[in-house]
Formats: structure tokens, sequence, C-alpha cells
């Protein structure tokens, strides 16, 4: 048996308390690696073509990466991969925190879970012991507490990946939580857990997993780090004015610069994602009121300011960072002032602050704060959550919703105590927030009247808090990847801060933008943002943070990767795993009978039909068809049924897929 994994992994039938342990060769890890890579596979083989997501037929998994625990830097991430309830396609989320170390060293590389049981258990884990327990007592607990009491039975080092009463209600837009506020957020996978009465798993394994060769992690580490903290004396000069400025110039300029990764890495560790708030709002990249609004008008840059990387930072108490990682881009906070005094909570993303921000025209931080605290709480993805907000705020200016609906509240953009009552209905699934928890796909199907105009999503999912029309990259993965509206896989921007071209063969044909209408030339998009999802895949297979790779220094992940296995593969070996990963996320939605480009169709708002009449998004209407064929052209899929080319499974060794989807 190789190095760096397990080699086992555990389904367990929550309908028969069955336990089977599997073992894996090698060869399943040199083919799939581990993380999404083998969640993807148990999927496949374990998931019967067209099951209800919520039904006990579905099966989530809790998958560790093939780099997790061995050494090697930003190494703590852990996937959720199930068929999602929000899509109805491939879900998978991931999150950090230190659950995934902990699972690991209890001698597994995943835990997959069926069926479901009658009454709420969880899952207790240590390396000696596997048990199913009662959680009758956690059953409506909120993520914290839930956390706190397994942490008090368990042990201080039990780490715990757990639902919060979103979870619980089945709401579709809820996901998963560890340590005290890091969520697996997308694709609603806390109501998968929800409807196996699943409320949480505590892994407190102690046995680390054997490293080929430490030696050498510990060389590439010393490397990386001296790379990517080359430039920290520079940290005094990153402020919010100089996000603004950023923002202003990338909206002037009819140039394409490269993005500046070691000024995104610096950014990330002084301040975390809140940098984007102002950088963003005024650059044309976060959509506002609603994705109807244009930041520097509708929410200036003195507004955006307000909630912005400064405004936040002031209320960290410490700096916070998943396991093995250096940068550290997270914080926990207390708020001693303002009406919602919080004692402690971790800072807010930029998609958190964003989608309860600028979207809502709301510059109210303290709202913002406690709206953070209650999503973390109840468990529910703060994406979809402000998104389904800013849709209930836009049906109601239009009178598609009244004080009727609504329970005498008065909706209103920026108006941060309705706000907060809203996001409160939602989470407890109270008068029009029980429509609103499934997301806005299901609450514009249920209020009809035209609100579908509304709501902005694809295939079910809101969008996240980047414009495809800033970014024409987010155009085609928000729209073909199997899990839609990502903005964590591909994008223009990304292969600037990634240096693929350094990496990989494929990705030295790859043209790079140089100016600003580089971005709007649609034909030949589909080369870079292949090759770029197919790294992502490989990352999310290795377990390590998407942020690692975009902060400049040359993301040493195949050398991790080897050193840590005794392998002695090629970079473009290791990408190739990485999109036969994306071929089978893929397929598991053909053999369901969807295929992105017809069913997976963004809101008409993300690619700008009609154009905005100002703003950087002005008179830019995407040719989302000419960008999903050149991707469609790059995956070898056939546009009309989505079906992966016979002959390029056969190459990437998928005889498995070719045998359903092409057995005619
Ligand atoms: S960069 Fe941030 S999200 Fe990524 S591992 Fe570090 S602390 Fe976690």
């Amino acid at each position: 048996m190789g190095k760096g994994f397990c080699g086992k992994i555990l389904h367990i039938d929550l309908t028969s308390r069955r336990l089977d342990v599997e073992e894996l060769s090698e060869e399943f890890y040199k083919k799939h690696l581990s993380g999404l890579g083998l969640g993807a596979k148990v999927l496949w083989d374990n998931i019967n073509k067209g099951i209800h997501p919520l039904s006990p037929e579905n099966v989530i998994g809790f998958t560790t990466g093939l780099l997790t625990d061995t050494g090697s830097l930003f190494s703590g991430r852990f996937m959720v991969v199930s068929k999602s309830p929000l899509s109805g396609g491939w879900g998978d989320s991931n999150c950090g925190g230190y659950f995934s170390p902990s699972l690991k060293r209890c001698g597994f590389d995943a835990i997959f879970f069926y069926g479901a049981s009658d009454t709420p258990v969880y899952l207790y884990l240590d390396g000696k012991k596997i048990e199913i327990l009662d959680a009758s007592n956690l059953w409506g607990k909120d993520t914290i507490e839930t956390e706190r009491s397994l942490k008090q039975i368990h042990g201080k080092r039990s780490q715990v990946a757990c639902i919060g009463p979103s979870g619980e209600k089945l709401s579709l837009i809820s996901g998963v939580c560890n340590d005290g506020g890091r969520m697996a957020g997308r694709s609603g996978l806390g109501a998968v857990m929800g409807s196996k009465k699943l409320k949480a798993v505590v892994a407190a394994g102690k046995e680390r997993v054997k490293v080929y060769s430490k030696e050498n992690v510990l060389k590439i580490n010393k490397e990386f780090l001296a790379k990517i903290n080359k430039f920290d004396r520079l940290k005094p000069i990153i402020t919010d004015k100089l996000f603004g400025a950023f923002g202003l110039f990338t909206r002037l300029t009819p140039f394409y610069p490269r993005q500046p990764a070691f000024f995104w890495g610096l950014a990330l560790k002084k301040f975390g994602t809140p940098s984007l708030t102002a950088m963003c709002s005024e650059g044309g990249d976060s959509p506002i009121k609603n994705w109807g609004g244009t930041g520097y008008i509708d929410f200036p840059l003195k507004r955006a300011q307000k909630i912005g990387a400064e405004a936040v930072i002031k209320y960290e108490v410490k700096k916070y960072g998943c396991y093995s990682c250096p940068l550290k881009c997270g914080g926990i906070m207390k708020v001693k002032e303002g009406p919602y005094p919080i004692e402690e909570m971790h800072k807010p993303e930029y998609e958190t602050i964003c989608s309860f921000g600028g979207l809502l025209l709301n510059d109210d931080l303290f709202t913002i704060f406690k709206i953070n605290d209650l999503v973390n709480r109840a468990g529910i993805d703060s994406i979809s959550c402000g998104s389904s907000v800013a849709f209930a705020i836009e049906c109601f200016e239009n009178g598609i919703l009244t004080e009727k609906d609504t329970g005498g509240l008065r909706l209103k953009w920026g108006n941060s105590e309705s706000i907060l009552k809203l996001t409160e209905m939602i989470i407890n699934r109270k008068g029009i927030g029980d429509i609103l928890a499934d997301g806005v796909k299901v609450a514009s199907q249920k209020i009809g009247r035209g609100s579908e105009k509304y709501a902005v999503h694809c295939g079910g999912v809101e969008a996240p808090m980047h414009d495809p029309k800033f970014d024409s990259g987010f155009g085609i993965s928000y729209y073909c990847e199997p899990a839609p509206a990502r903005h964590t896989v591909s994008a223009n921007q990304y292969l600037d801060l990634q240096f693929l071209e350094k990496k990989f063969k494929r990705a030295k044909k790859v043209p790079l933008l140089t100016t600003k209408s580089d971005k709007f030339r649609y034909d030949n998009k589909g080369a870079g943002i292949a090759v770029n999802t197919f790294y992502k895949m490989l990352i999310d297979a290795s377990g390590v943070c998407f942020f690692g790779t975009q902060i400049g220094g040359d993301f040493p992940i195949c050398e991790w990767l080897n050193a840590v296995t005794g392998w002695d593969l090629s970079n473009d070996e290791y990408l190739v795993i990485g999109e036969r990963i994306e071929q089978i996320r893929h397929s598991f939605n053909v053999r369901d009978g969807v295929n992105a480009i017809r069913d997976y169709k963004p809101n008409k708002r993300l690619y700008g039909d009609p154009p905005a009449k100002k703003g950087p998004a002005k008179n830019i209407c995407l040719d989302i068809n000419t960008l999903s064929n050149s991707y469609y052209d790059e995956m070898r899929w056939d546009v009309k049924t989505g079906k992966p080319d016979k002959e390029h499974l056969k190459n990437l060794g998928l005889d498995e897929i070719i045998e359903v989807l092409h057995r005619e």
C-alpha cells in the first residue's frame, strides 16, 4: 500500500445501522486521488439514476484530501458530496477548519452514509470505536451549541461537522458547519443530512497517516513559504483606500493587466476576503441590488467601505487559520458595540458581506455581523440566503409580494431592520420565510406572477457574488459546472493568479487576456476554463485550499503529492486525474438526464439581457451560447445530449461510464 492515504473508506447504512469497511487499492488512488475524486467515483458507483436527493436512496459522503494531514501546507479541507436537493444534480461543497485531519486520523479517507435513521443520530469515531449514537437531545440546537455539547461529551480535541436547525428543517439552502462557523454551504447538502436524521459526525482520530518522504514535504514547504512571504514588508500599504483605487483602475482602464497574485496574498493575510468588498463593488465585480444595480452608482465607494475590510477588522480579536494554513485569512471577532453585541464569531467572508450588503443596498455593518452569526448558527448558506432576501425585496418593490404575504413586513432596499427580520423568518421557516428557505427558484415557482425574472440562479442555485459580465469565465463555470453557480472553480482571473502555463503543457496554449475587450471574445474561452477546472478538481481531490494556489509562489501541489505518496507522476499526469474527476461529476448529471447547457441556463441578469445602460457592464450582453459551446467542445461533450465522447472516456479509463452512457 502506498503512502499519504489510509486506503480504507467507511460505508454506513443508517437504516440498518450496518457498517462496512472497504479497502481501496493504490491503483484507485492513482486514478482518482482522494477527496473530491474519491467522492465522485463512489457516488457514481453507489447512487442510482433518478433517485430523489432527500430520499434514503441518496448517499452523502465526507471525504478528506490526499494531502490532508501529511505535513503539507493548506491541506485541511474536507469535501461533502451528494446528490444536491437544490440543483437536483451533482452536489458538493468543501470546507476548512480542523475536521478533515481528525477524520483521516481515524484511519479512513472518507465516510459515506446511506439510508435514513428513524430518529436523530450522530456518528462518533476515533480510530478504535465507530458508534452511531442518539442525537435526540441535540436536535433543534444550533451548530455552535451542537459542537459545544459534543465536545463536552467527547473531549475538546474531537472535531464536529454538523447541521443546524435549517438542515433539520430540510431547507434546500442549508449547509454543513464545523469549527464554530466554517461552512460547506453550497449545494444544499445540510438538507441531505437532515433527511437522514444525521445531526453530526464527530471525529477524534489520533493516528497520523504515513508519508513517503517527510523530509521532501518539509523542504517543499520551506521553499514555498519563502516565496509567498517575500512581500510581507508591504503589508502596511494594503488599505481599503488602495482596494478602492484598484477597483477604480479596473473600471477605467481599457487594458487588462495580469492580476497581481502577491497583492491578493497580502490582502488575504491582512484582512481576509473582506478585502474584496470595496474593490469589487467599485470595480464592477460585485452584484448590486439583486444584480440590477451598478456598484459605483447605486452603492458608492463610501458606502462599500462602511462594510469594507478596515471596518470589519476593527472587531477582529485574533487571527484564525484552518489546519496547516500559513495564511490565516480567517478571524475571530467580538462585537461589543451596536445593537447586537456578539461574544464570539468567525469573521464574515466577502460572500456574506456582499450578499447582505451591496446586493441589498445595505451598509449597516452591525446587521451584517448579526446575520453572519445567525446564518452560521442556523447552518444556512449565506449566499443563497442573502439572494433569497434580495429576490423578496424586489418582488415586494414590484407589487408581486405585499404586506399580506410578508406578515406585515415592509421590505425595502437597504432597510437593515426588515432584512434582519426576513432572514430570521427564512431560518425559522416562518411565514414567507418558509417559501424562501428553499431558494429563489423554488420560491419563484411557488409565488409565480412573473417573479422568476428576479430569481437570480443557475440550475436552481443562487449566483455567487461575482459578476460574469466582469469576468466572462464565470459565464462558463456558473453555467456548465456540474455543481452550477460555483465561483470557486474557474475564471479568467484565476488563470492569471495561478500561473498554470508554468505547470501544465495544456495551459501553455491558453491565451491570457491583455485588454478588457479580450474578455468579450467568446469562442476561445473554453480551453482556459477547462484547464482551470481540471486544476481545481486536483486541488479538491488533494484537500488543499484554493487561496493557497492564488498568492504567487507557484503552488507546489504535484510536488507535494509525489513527496507524500512516493509516486513519480508528472504535472500533466496529475492534470489528467483532474479531468477524470470532472468527467465523472458531469456524467453523474448526464446519467440523470441533466445537460447543463440545456438545464442550468442562468437568469438573464447574469449575462446582461437586456444590457445595463450605465456602469462597467454598459451594453454588455455575454454570448453565453458561444461561451458554453467552446467549453463543451474542449470537454468533448455533445451539446445536444451532454454525453462525453466515447473515445475520450476510453482514453481516461472511464469504461464504467461508457457502459452506462453509450450503451445503445
Ligand atoms: S487561506 Fe483561509 S480558508 Fe484557506 S486554509 Fe487558510 S484560513 Fe482556511
